[in-house]
């Protein structure tokens, strides 16, 4: 049977919202993120990082600097015994830069690109899955694939709650502090039967 699945987002929801992040040192892990995804880990969920990364396509910083970031993020989390399962990254704009990365792609959120290599490239059922991330357009980007939605409150997550949710088209089916709470809640959803 395919596995159930959480989709993350990764700046302001993994790790401290900085901007743009334009150098390696910028990537801060938010507090419990680790052990956040260790649990889901544990209870067989697999676990799936989809983030835009337009910074490339705008000239902010090379598509090297992504690997890296990824590659210190698993270390990062390899240090609470936690691992991520697949890492997505859009690296283009439809606007702005230079082709390639200058390009009306099938990957940027909210597009289903991502979605689409993810669910080619693990034994994932994208229909039993959940989303989380800081702004209400991570929430209307899985509503699309029939993802349940968490809305944290860390990065963007408390000025798009506060000020910005009258305008969305889908509302979040939880909003939690942070990480690790949406992971509790989302856990206690599954033992509920989901
Ligand atoms: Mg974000
Ligand atoms: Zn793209």
């Amino acid at each position: 049977m395919a596995h159930k699945v959480l989709f993350l987002d990764r700046d302001g929801t993994i790790n401290e919202e900085m901007g743009y992040v334009n150098h390696l040192e910028r990537f801060v892990l938010i507090p419990r993120v680790g052990q956040a995804i260790q649990l889901l880990n544990q209870h067989q969920f697999k676990t799936v990082v989809v983030t835009n990364q337009s910074g490339v396509a705008r000239g902010y910083f090379p598509e090297t600097l992504v690997h890296q970031v990824h590659q210190k993020m698993q270390d990062l989390l390899r240090i609470t015994g936690a691992h991520l399962d697949g890492i997505y990254y859009c690296p283009h704009h439809p606007d702005v830069g230079n082709p390639p990365y200058r390009q009306r792609c099938r990957c940027r959120k909210p597009g289903p690109g991502m979605i689409e290599a993810a669910v080619r490239d693990l034994d994932i059922d994208a229909a039993r899955s959940y989303i989380i991330g800081d702004r209400g357009n991570d929430i209307e980007f899985g509503h699309q694939f029939g993802a349940r939605g968490i809305l944290v409150l860390t990065g963007y997550g408390k000025g798009e709650w506060e000020y910005l949710r009258g305008q969305w088209k889908v509302q979040p089916d939880h909003v939690a502090q942070d990480l690790y709470e949406a992971v509790q809640w989302i856990l206690l959803q599954e033992s509920k039967g989901g």
